[in-house]
């Protein structure tokens, strides 16, 4: 117990180096978001999230979105509680037998335009769970996706970049 003491004040703790701050690149890419979801929408851009049956990693991810170092919700992006306020459904995970209605009933309940992202591995084709007993199979098995970001689990950034391109890709058909 005194030798762990010892180290444990002698020792650095064993985590990795930050990254270095990039927030100026980061506040770009979030205004364009914003930017293009005003074209698109009139207004800033709003996400309903559902959990279909994650590990949780994919989650923490996308709840960074909205912490001290990325606050979106600065720039306009915003979660939502209700899929009414929704424009966008973001779906983590493999989809389990238990989460497929809610899930559709979610995609159900919100109006058009509406968009899906399917995001992580999980999400895409059942990932790691795929074969279970107990999912149904990735969220195009369920409800139309229109974009799967990739990563097991994706990085803010690339959520980040996903829903831009989404966004802008929407513009485009629309024009
Ligand atoms: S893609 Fe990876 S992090 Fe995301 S739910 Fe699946 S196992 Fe977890």
């Amino acid at each position: 117990m005194r030798r762990t003491l010892f180290e444990n004040l002698t020792t650095r703790p064993l985590t990795e180096p930050l990254p270095p701050p990039d927030q100026a690149s980061l506040a770009e890419l979030a205004q364009s978001v914003n930017r293009a979801a005003r074209a698109r929408l009139g207004r800033s851009l709003a996400v309903r999230h559902v959990d279909a049956g994650s590990c949780n990693g994919c989650e923490l991810e996308l709840h960074a979105l909205s912490n001290a170092f990325y606050d979106l919700e600065r720039l306009g992006l915003r979660f939502v509680a209700s899929p009414r306020h929704a424009d966008v459904l973001t779906v983590t995970g493999p989809v389990t037998k238990n989460m497929r209605e809610a899930l559709l009933r979610t995609y159900d309940a919100m109006p058009d335009p509406k968009w899906v992202i399917a995001i992580g591995a999980c999400a895409r084709d059942g990932g790691l769970f795929s074969g279970s007993y107990a999912i149904v199979g990735g969220v195009s098995d369920v409800v139309p996706v229109d974009l799967h970001i990739d990563g097991c689990p994706p990085s803010p950034r690339s959520l980040l970049k996903g829903l831009l391109a989404l966004i802008e890709h929407q513009i485009r058909r629309a024009s």
